[in-house]
């Protein structure tokens, strides 16, 4: 017997080794297994277990399997075969597909512990090899690595240790080696015994007792919060006996501090029983169905997740739901549990692979009937799947950008079909892929064209920032009075407004007055932005950054411009024109992960009154105090070069128009532009999706972009440009003697480029990228395989273009 196995290497095929005699019956795809690779030994999937040899003539060169790494398999048969439809489809390598699919896999063996459970003892186990590994356990009162165990007895194997589970002799866990120094900790205070009238203490030192007063306890990152430097007065009050300080272990899943949000029950809009009935119709035939649900702004999408996902469960079923940035979404997340309880497994970026593994290990034992998580989730091991529901589907952050570039919704119809499952993709600005599979009947359109409750859609205003014969439009180049006298209303009204801005920083462009020298980064095609509170230029790309220089480093003149507005100068002007108003910024430079979501806690309780941001604040939340929204600039995503800017700016506008008016109030947005005819604009101005894809439609029909083509991109990435520049010629040449040799195939594709890619340099990198586009999918892909072949591509070891980083992506979703 024989086995495909994918190890984690850029290989594009399956190794094959033979199963030895005792393995023989054990070894089923989805095993993790050991091979022997080269003169190591690696971990591997099996993914696929045969009787003969494909090619008898390497039977003598065929190397036996050395161990099984776990009995029970990590995937199963429909799982693998999900893998193995990706990296085809993809033209990525399989052992990589394998490895994004189940993060930890190859970390895995170092991973799992043992622990004796209770009773078991080395007296009770009677193989002399099992007793040695018993009694290691019994020495220790910590679980015990099993690759540990292993490697302390001579010629024990995994498969030979995991006797000791099946006779239920340990209890197995999954543990990072180093977990135990990995707790996060965290200072707590608390006032023990306030100081008297005769007790002298700074005025620092009076604030913080006036934070602590009456409080349980409250955490160091709090008071740093309010209080800059307070260490020296903390420490100098708990010596004086006023207070005291203890640490505690922090969790480190910030879903699980998120309140649980009370489950509202509403009477369904005839829209949202339209779009169930038409789910629950596919449920009842336990029949694939793919669906576009359709629904603007406040239309009530979640309720219908929500009810759509209860009646799987019901039936005995289980629900994934797929959602863009995840770090985003706590709300999302509580809002699941209120209804659902704890039967919910999170996958997100910021678990550990241990923990990781633990939560894929509850899903895979049944434990959870809904995973909630980003991309990756996409391969949870789910039994059962009724469900998967991809909200915001048309975020770009689906698409994965490294390694296998797989995009999570088109996969999720893959994955959905192979499971008889209902798939259910949700925005208020469909992708215009899906939007088209939707007019075309591949998915079922479900229309949700108005808001709950009869609120209205909010007004949109164009406001042309040209028309002032020169002069700036308002009190600055980026705030005109109209959207300057929306925010003093709106402040007057004790509500809440957003301004958008897509560029952090404090000015994007910085230029040498005298000599006209640009700032740029010296490893990318880019301009540094200056970010003032660093005093500093920065290169958005590639982090590099530099002190900002006193003078031009060309010319020496002292006269140096800081040209066009970042969301720091735009907070800045903000406090100068309102400076009573509470004001806050929400970008990459204020926003990791904690105060992320604790400025976003505080907008909605209504601490803050205006929000500055970039792109984040634009995602799926729900503030019911917002009734102005102003986007500064929409012309900056109008510019990129990417056949998809107008839909981007589209969809943008949309979403953040969105943010306006979700409560009692009806809320108003401000669009500024310097291109206020653009098609993009004026469709989000009229909330009419519809007008929008009929033209952006007819422009894809005509060139033959997405959804009517179907592009594969192949980009190229050295340090070296020559190198680069080669590489690009020599896959552009394969291609052309294809379409020499091929007459259908060079009248239905073709090819772009070689050509520099619009961002030519990136971190020191020089780009290049081909791009192959034709009407028919199965051609273009005909096309590429045929030139990845010529260039010896899927045979890495005899490529010519070793450094150089070559990249196959299908479906691109990044053009730069
Ligand atoms: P979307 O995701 O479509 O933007 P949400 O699902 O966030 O919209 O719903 C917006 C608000 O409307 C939420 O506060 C939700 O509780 C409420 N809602 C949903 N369905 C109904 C309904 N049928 N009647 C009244 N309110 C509803
Ligand atoms: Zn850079």
């Amino acid at each position: 017997m024989y086995a495909q196995v994918a190890v984690d290497i850029p290989l594009f095929t399956a190794l094959t080794y033979a199963i030895p005699d005792e393995l023989d019956g054990l070894i089923e795809p989805g095993h993790l297994v050991q091979v022997p690779f080269r003169n190591r030994s690696k971990t591997g999937l099996v993914v696929s277990v045969d009787e003969t040899l494909e090619d008898e003539s390497i039977a003598s060169k065929v190397r036996d399997i050395v161990d099984l790494v776990d009995t029970e398999p990590l995937l199963d048969e429909r799982g693998v075969q999900f893998l193995k439809f990706i990296a085809d489809y993809y033209l990525a390598p399989i052992g990589q597909v394998a490895r994004l699919a189940l993060p930890s896999f190859v970390r895995l063996e170092g991973m799992k512990h043992y622990r004796l459970v209770d009773g078991a003892s080395s007296a009770t186990v009677h193989d002399d090899d099992l007793k040695a590994a018993a009694a290691i356990l019994e020495e220790s009162d910590e679980p015990v690595a099993v690759k540990d165990i292993k490697e302390r007895i001579k010629g024990m194997t995994f498969r030979r240790l995991s006797d000791l589970e099946t006779a239920g002799f340990v209890e197995v866990s999954y543990e990072e080696k180093d977990a135990r120094v990995k707790v996060r900790t965290e200072k707590f205070y608390q006032v023990v015994d306030p100081p008297g009238e005769d007790d002298r203490i700074g005025s620092k030192q009076a604030r913080i007792l006036e934070m602590l007063e009456g409080e349980e306890s409250v955490s160091l990152t709090d008071i740093r919060e309010s209080i800059s430097s307070p260490y020296s007065s903390l420490s100098g009050l708990e010596e004086r006996g006023f207070i005291r300080v203890w640490e505690e272990e922090v969790y480190r899943d910030p879903f699980e501090q998120e309140p649980v949000r009370k489950p509202e029950e509403h009477v369904l809009t005839l829209d949202q029983q339209q779009a169930l009935q038409a789910i629950g119709t596919a449920r009842q035939a336990n029949s694939f169905q793919g669906f576009v649900l359709h629904g603007v702004t406040g239309s009530g999408k979640t309720e219908v997740y929500v009810r759509a996902i209860r009646a799987e469960i019901e039936q005995g079923n289980r629900a994934l739901v797929l959602l863009p940035e995840i770090a985003l979404t706590p709300q999302f997340v509580a809002v699941f549990r209120g209804h659902f309880g704890e039967k919910i497994a999170v996958l997100h970026s910021g678990l550990t692979p241990a923990e990781k593994f633990d939560q894929w290990r509850r899903i895979k034992r049944d434990e959870v009937e809904i995973v909630i998580g980003a991309r990756s989730a996409l391969f949870a091991p789910l039994t059962n799947l009724g469900i998967i529901v991809v909200d915001e589907e048309h975020d770009t952050s689906f698409k994965q950008g490294e390694g296998p570039r797989y995009h999570a919704r088109d996969m999720a119809l893959v994955r959905g079909k192979l499971e008889n499952a209902r798939v259910v993709l949700g925005s208020a600005t469909p992708s215009l892929e899906s939007y088209h599979n939707a007019k075309s009947g591949r998915l079922k359109y479900l229309p949700m064209p108005d808001r709950v409750a009869d609120r209205p859609m909010p007004e949109v205003d164009i406001v042309d920032l040209r028309d002032n014969d020169g002069a700036p439009p308002g009190p600055s180049d980026v705030l005109s009075y109209q959207l300057v006298g929306a925010v003093q209303d709106t402040l007057a009204e004790e509500m809440q407004a957003i301004l958008f801005l897509n560029r952090r920083g404090f000015s994007p462009c910085v230029i040498c007055h005298a000599c006209g020298h640009v700032f740029e980064c010296v490893n990318c095609d880019v301009s540094l932005t200056y970010h003032r509170r660093q005093e500093s230029l920065r290169c958005h790309h590639c982090d590099y950054s530099i002190r900002m220089p006193e003078s031009c480093p060309e010319c020496g003149d002292q006269k140096i411009n800081r040209r066009g507005t970042g969301t720091e100068k735009l907070e800045g002007h903000l406090n100068e024109l309102f400076p009573r108003a509470n004001i806050a910024r929400l970008d990459r430079d204020t926003s990791g992960g904690k105060n992320l979501r604790r400025t976003i806690k505080a907008f909605r309780h209504g601490e803050i009154d205006l929000l500055v941001g970039t792109q984040m604040v634009t995602k799926g939340h729900d503030f019911p105090g917002v009734i102005t929204v102003g986007v500064i600039m929409a012309d900056m995503s109008l510019n990129f070069p990417d056949f998809r800017a107008a839909e981007r700016t589209f969809q943008l506008l949309t979403q953040v128009a969105g943010r306006a008016g979700r409560g009692e109030d009806p809320g108003r947005v401000y669009i500024q532009t310097y291109n206020p005819e653009h098609y993009s604009l004026q469709a989000a101005r009229e909330h009419d999706f519809a007008s929008f894809s009929e033209r952006e439609l007819a422009l894809r029909r005509e060139l033959a972009y997405p959804p009517f083509g179907h592009l594969i991109a192949i980009k190229f990435e050295a340090a070296s440009e020559g190198r680069c520049i080669q590489a690009a010629r020599d896959y552009a040449t394969a291609a052309r003697r294809v379409l020499r040799q091929d007459e259908k195939l060079g009248q239905s594709v073709f090819m772009l480029g070689p050509a520099m890619a619009p961002l030519s340099r990136l971190k020191g990198k020089s780009r290049w990228q081909i791009l192959l586009k034709s009407r028919s999918r199965a051609d273009v892909r005909k096309l590429a395989i045929a030139m990845l072949n010529g260039v010896a591509h899927f045979e890495p070891n005899k490529s010519q273009h070793r450094d150089v980083r070559i990249v196959v992506d299908v479906d691109p979703v990044n053009m730069l």
